[in-house]
């Protein structure tokens, strides 16, 4: 069968919707659970469009059609989508709402997938298209999935349970707590979409979509503790079931709207920011009294308890003798001809692969060389694949799945000798990354108080980075979750002890070279300081890698900031020597010496 090109692809979709009576069609880069990493069948943004980025959305009309980005992804959607068939735009600074405002007119009907829009997302829309007299148009099939004649099955992996030692509690416990709460707050059932809150709760993992262990369900959780699980009943095994136990009631996906329907009358706690519009109107259709919060999951889910830091704690020994193997291979191999950021990126996934309770890299290698190190959510490909060049900084950032604990960790390293720039750029992302690591505060602080503080060498300079400085990890689940955050923007969430947040400060020159420097670090339980009136909370540094220091200028860096980085190399020295080959072990040890200023 041969390829539908796009033009295609576009005049079949457009084809469905005359059919449909509709005028136009929203495409979000989505799927019914709003995961970060999209199954197969819902790469419908990609499948229409050719547009391969992590965000985004197309909204087709009977006579133009426009695609929607943001700055992450302007130079990549001109690549790759067709000029002759969208128009290009800025997903922020020219958000879908306001061009349908300037596009749609009197009586046009405008249709969407209730399940690919949360129930915000859908209002925010419904609300510009209604000023102009256009109507937004609930569909019950999407005309796309009738247009992509070749679109996959939906993922069916299997699921498995997570065992307890892992876990720390058993899910029995995590649910009786979740109804208790449901309990005091007088409601009668929440209802779960995000997979990850389901796995977490559910102690089971699977492997639905990249890079993330999880099972693609939804889930209605009653105030009596029983919990209603719609999932593929393929993924299921007789020892899954066991493992579940009786509190489990399992039911195939297509029976949730039903599920949902059962709740008549009752008062119902959904998110309004991670569930379908689809679930809000059938809850809304049945005169289910909506109890709208944040998916009460994500915070438990974030504080870890000790069996779960433990966890992390070993995993990230792990993963540092891995990237110690790799360091040092890269030493060696770099100075000479022939790598690239493709083989490079394949040599370090060899080094973490046999690495005990490894099963997956926890996204996908971002491989910068020059250049390429600057375009910060870089995926190299064929068409980009660069040798690592003398004279060049290389950039990388990557991590992985064990069955203890999720990695994420970025390294900058000198092939051979850097600029004065580059130093003086690398030793104020490392002053950021260690004034972070060093921070006490209060209880009550949020990743919004302390964001500056990763930036302020930067500031003086004259310079800044357009990325958060810090995301929540799970636990053997997504390398990205909520609530918390370290940013700018949207982060409110006070950190609390046994959250697992990202340090990774960085600095880009477009055209030149890229700079991050990233540890993962759990939030510690308050200490008293000596002489100190209130206890203070910290970071604990996980992640065990030498950071370059041919890169630091160590003029710019205090004798704190200088302890700071030796006491940092001695830890890693002390714990990864023992795990790695003679020769490695011999590398590590020189370049983790002390500063010695
Ligand atoms: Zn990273
Ligand atoms: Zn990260």
């Amino acid at each position: 069968m041969s390829e539908m090109t796009y033009p295609d692809r576009l005049a079949a979709l457009r084809a469905v919707l005359v059919e449909q009576g509709l005028d136009g069609f929203v495409v979000p880069h989505a799927d019914a659970h709003q995961n970060e990493f999209l199954p197969p069948d819902a790469e419908r943004l990609m499948w229409l469009t050719g547009f391969n980025g992590s965000a985004g959305a197309a909204v087709v009309l009977r006579d133009q059609a426009a695609i929607f980005v943001d700055g992450r992804y302007t130079l990549q959607v001109r690549d790759q989508v067709d000029a002759a068939l969208y128009s290009f735009h800025h997903l922020v600074e020219e958000p879908v709402a306001d061009w349908l405002g300037t596009v749609l007119s009197q009586g046009a009907k405008l249709g969407f997938d209730p399940w690919l829009h949360t129930q915000t997302q859908k209002e925010r829309l419904e609300q510009a298209i209604i000023s102009t007299g256009a109507e937004f148009v609930p569909v019950a099939t999407n005309p796309l999935d009738s247009a992509w004649l070749d679109q996959p099955a939906p993922p069916a992996v299997p699921v498995v349970p997570h065992e307890v030692r892992f876990a720390g509690r058993p899910s029995a416990e995590k649910r009786a707590d979740l109804s208790a709460s449901l309990r005091e707050s007088v409601l009668d059932a929440v209802v779960l979409t995000q997979p990850d809150s389901i796995a977490w709760l559910l102690n089971v993992r699977g492997g639905d979509v990249d890079h993330t262990p999880l099972p693609l369900s939804f889930a209605i959780v009653h105030a009596d503790q029983d919990l209603d699980w719609f999932v593929a009943p393929e993924k299921l095994s007789d020892e899954l079931l066991e493992h579940l136990g009786n509190g489990v009631a399992v039911y195939a996906p297509d029976a949730f709207g039903a599920g949902l329907d059962r709740l008549a009358g009752k008062r119902v706690w959904a998110c309004p920011d991670s569930a379908a519009a689809w679930v809000f109107d059938r809850l809304s259709g049945v005169k289910a009294k909506l109890a709208r919060g944040g998916d009460p999951v994500t915070m438990s889910k974030a504080v870890k308890n000790e069996a779960e830091l433990a966890g992390t704690r070993a995993a990230h020994i792990r993963d540092g003798a891995a990237l110690v193997g790799f360091l040092h291979w890269l030493s060696i191999a770099a100075p000479g001809e022939g790598i690239d950021e493709l083989s490079v990126a394949e040599k370090l996934a060899t080094f973490r692969a046999p690495g005990e309770h490894f099963r997956d890299l926890s996204f996908g290698t971002i491989s910068g060389s020059g250049p390429n190190g600057a375009i910060v959510h870089y995926r190299v490909t064929p068409e980009t694949n660069r040798k690592l060049g003398a004279g060049e900084l290389y950039l990388v950032d990557s991590g992985a799945q064990y069955l203890d604990g999720t990695t994420d960790v970025t390294r900058t390293v000198a092939i051979g000798s850097p600029s004065a720039e580059m130093r003086d750029r690398f030793t104020r992302v490392l002053k950021g990354h260690i004034a972070l690591a060093m921070l006490r505060f209060p209880p009550g602080t949020t990743g919004g108080h302390i964001d500056v503080l990763a930036r302020q060498a930067l500031w003086k300079a004259g310079l800044d980075y357009d990325h958060g400085t810090g995301h929540g990890v799970g636990s053997y689940l997504g390398v990205h979750e909520g609530p918390h955050r370290i940013s700018k923007v949207g982060a409110n969430t006070p950190l609390q002890p046994g959250m697992i947040v990202s340090n990774e400060p960085g600095f880009y020159k477009e055209g030149a070279f890229g700079i991050r420097i990233e540890n993962l670090v759990a939030v510690s339980e308050p200490a008293e300081i000596p002489g100190g009136e209130r206890a203070m909370l910290g970071f604990e540094t996980l992640t065990l890698a030498p950071i370059d220091q041919s890169l630091v200028d160590a003029k710019l860096l205090t004798d704190e900031e200088r302890a700071w980085l030796d006491a940092y190399h001695a830890r890693v020295r002390d714990v990864i020597a023992p795990l790695v080959e003679d020769a490695a072990r011999e590398w590590l040890v020189s370049v983790t010496a002390s500063l010695g200023v």
